[in-house]
């Protein structure tokens, strides 16, 4: 890897993991930290029943994106800034942490207010302006690989988070493209021990993204953990084939606290605390 000068987020500038706390939340330092909730926030009924459902099973963090960036025009692109509303009443009723993805930095001021972690999706991993002024808030981010990100190329992003002054940054491989079709993406599990090596930010997985494919969350998520991962994004839905977006790699509340007993069970071996 040709390393350039003046980089915050290789290892050699910095020996020491980071760990990212948030509340009491941590990501890194030994911690596999679960984020999990629905791809899309909808309702307040829905939003309130994935909540209590994942906190009870063991998550730290609920996920939810209002706004949607979506392959179709005419697919469901988000409530938008009402979901604001949601995330308020989760902050209310449960002891979660939220987080959102952010698509402009005119969304910043409004976000910030009331999410925990932002999320900067795939898609905008490489728009270095959203990154240039996403680093310049003191709120966690999540930055999510570009589908088609080399590893030098995903740690660069990160570097224009860490260079507008922001710290704390998760990263998140959530799949790349390949020529395979039978998953939605092929998860790049060895991008989580290579990033080890690499950087010391924390490193979290998405199965979900990762495969589009329910029935292969369970595995993904499980060698998640054997590879070194801090922590998963998982997307969860009260009922999936309702969802508004992405149901098919959505897990049932009960696949999901199924999930977390087995990654608790799990997790000492891997020397993680969840
Ligand atoms: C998401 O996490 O909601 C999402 C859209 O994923 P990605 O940006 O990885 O496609
Ligand atoms: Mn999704």
């Amino acid at each position: 890897m040709n390393r350039l000068e003046h980089t915050r987020v290789y290892k050699e500038t910095n020996q020491e993991s980071s760990i990212v706390r948030i509340n009491g939340v941590q990501f890194g330092g030994g911690s596999f930290t679960v984020i999990a909730g629905p791809c899309a926030l909808e309702n307040s009924e829905q939003v309130l029943a994935t909540a209590r459902s994942v906190e009870k099973a063991g998550a730290k963090v609920l996920r939810g994106s209002i706004y949607k960036p979506r392959t179709s025009p005419y697919s469901f692109q988000g409530v938008g800034r009402q979901g604001l509303e949601f995330l308020k009443l989760v902050k209310c009723e449960t002891n979660l942490l939220v987080e959102t993805e952010i698509l402009l930095p005119s969304q910043l001021e409004f976000l910030t207010e009331y999410v925990d972690i932002l999320r900067i999706g795939s898609r905008n991993m490489d728009n270095f302006e959203l990154l240039k002024e996403v680093g310049k808030c003191s709120v966690p981010i999540i930055l999510k690989r570009n589908m088609s990100s080399t590893l030098e190329e995903f740690l660069l992003a990160a570097e224009y988070l860490l260079n507008a002054g922001n710290e704390n940054v998760i990263l998140c491989e959530r799949g790349i493209r390949t020529f395979e079709t039978y998953t939605r993406n092929t998860l790049d599990l060895m991008a989580v021990p290579a990033l080890k090596e690499l950087t010391h930010l924390p490193i979290i997985v998405d199965p979900s993204h990762g495969t589009g494919k329910r029935s292969l969350v369970l595995p993904a998520s499980r060698a998640a953990l054997a590879v070194g991962a801090d922590g998963l994004i998982v997307e969860v839905h009260p009922n999936p084939d309702q969802a508004k977006s992405d149901g098919i790699q959505s897990l049932h509340p009960s696949e999901f606290a199924t999930l977390m007993t087995e990654l608790k069970s799990a997790a000492p071996i891997y020397h993680k605390t969840i």
